[in-house]
């Protein structure tokens, strides 16, 4: 039995798999912020549930934002401060009495979705994090590549590539750079373009649906952040090369990317023909839990 556990910002999740990877049992509850020895026992608590409920024990995998920093051995870049600076994989491991894998939230996402999610049998997948941030994990062969410093498939705080000169610099990001993708193709960069070309403030949601229902300057806004995204993407298709790509995140959901985006990246891409699949998550909001089981691959857990 694998044993996923998602650490956000306002919920812990945790969720048992059976060898075929179906869910057998979940439960959650909401993180103790600010508390580092809390969250330490909500997620022994879970586990415990779940096992006491299945009647077994699992592996353990954990999703958070942040990475273990592989200088300090310390959690950075996390969301939820408390943890940044600790050696929470270290201080969980021994609460739970076993070795622990970690992996941030987009990695998780990637892996999710390579494993047996919509890119299945895919060789190479990149899994795109679209939210309040942006995020990416790289998963070769069913493996997550985690990489020297811990950022392997880190994009969004690169440059928009090919920026036109009304795209220079580019917005202030909180990283202490300009132009990064992330003030371009998060949640909170689509609104923010959208109010700076209308006047008018609304939400990356709100503009999805004016699109949808054919409102000019929502289809605009679109319009630009889809050859944005082809931008984005063509850069890392022409360093990695996925066979697929799968966008999650809040702005994944949004429909038209799907058939859009490949239609703008041909003229980025350094391919007479682009073979790239561009694809929606299947698993949702279950991706988190499901790639964290995942960081246990078959042979190593049963
Ligand atoms: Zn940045």
């Amino acid at each position: 039995m694998r044993i996923g556990v998602d650490i956000g910002g306002t919920k812990i999740e945790a969720a048992a798999l059976d060898a075929g990877g179906r869910i057998v049992a979940r439960r959650r509850t909401a993180t103790p912020a600010g508390d580092y020895a809390g969250t330490i026992a909500a997620v022994r608590g879970l586990v415990g549930e779940l096992e006491a409920a299945l009647g077994e024990t699992g592996t353990v995998g954990v999703g958070m934002p942040g990475a273990v920093s592989p200088a300090t051995g310390l959690i950075k870049n996390a969301n939820s401060t408390c943890l940044n600076g600790k050696p929470f994989d270290r201080d969980l491991a021994e609460a739970l009495d076993r070795p622990l894998r970690f992996a941030n939230d987009a990695n998780c996402f990637a892996l999710s979705e390579a494993v047996d999610g919509a890119a299945q049998g895919a060789a190479v997948v990149f899994g795109v994090i679209l939210g309040t941030g942006v995020g990416g994990g790289i998963v070769v062969e069913r493996r997550l590549l985690t990489g020297r410093n811990a950022i392997a498939g880190e994009w969004g705080h690169s440059p928009l590539p090919w920026p036109g000169d009304s795209e220079r610099p580019g917005p202030a990001c909180y990283c202490g750079r300009r132009g990064c993708l992330e003030s371009f193709l998060s949640g909170p960069g689509l609104a923010a373009d959208h109010r700076l070309v209308t006047g008018i403030p609304l939400d990356a949601a709100a503009i999805a649906r004016q699109a949808a229902a054919g409102d000019p300057d929502a289809v605009a806004s679109l319009t630009r952040y889809e050859d944005r995204l082809a931008r984005g993407l063509a850069m890392v298709i022409n360093l990695l090369d996925p066979d697929v790509i799968v966008l999650g995140g809040g702005l994944g959901q949004i429909e038209r990317l799907y058939a859009n985006v490949p239609r703008h990246w041909g003229a980025y891409i350094f391919s007479d023909t682009v073979a790239t699949l561009l694809a929606p998550p299947r698993h949702g909001d279950s991706s988190g839990v499901r790639g964290a089981a995942w960081l246990w691959p078959p042979g190593e857990a049963s």
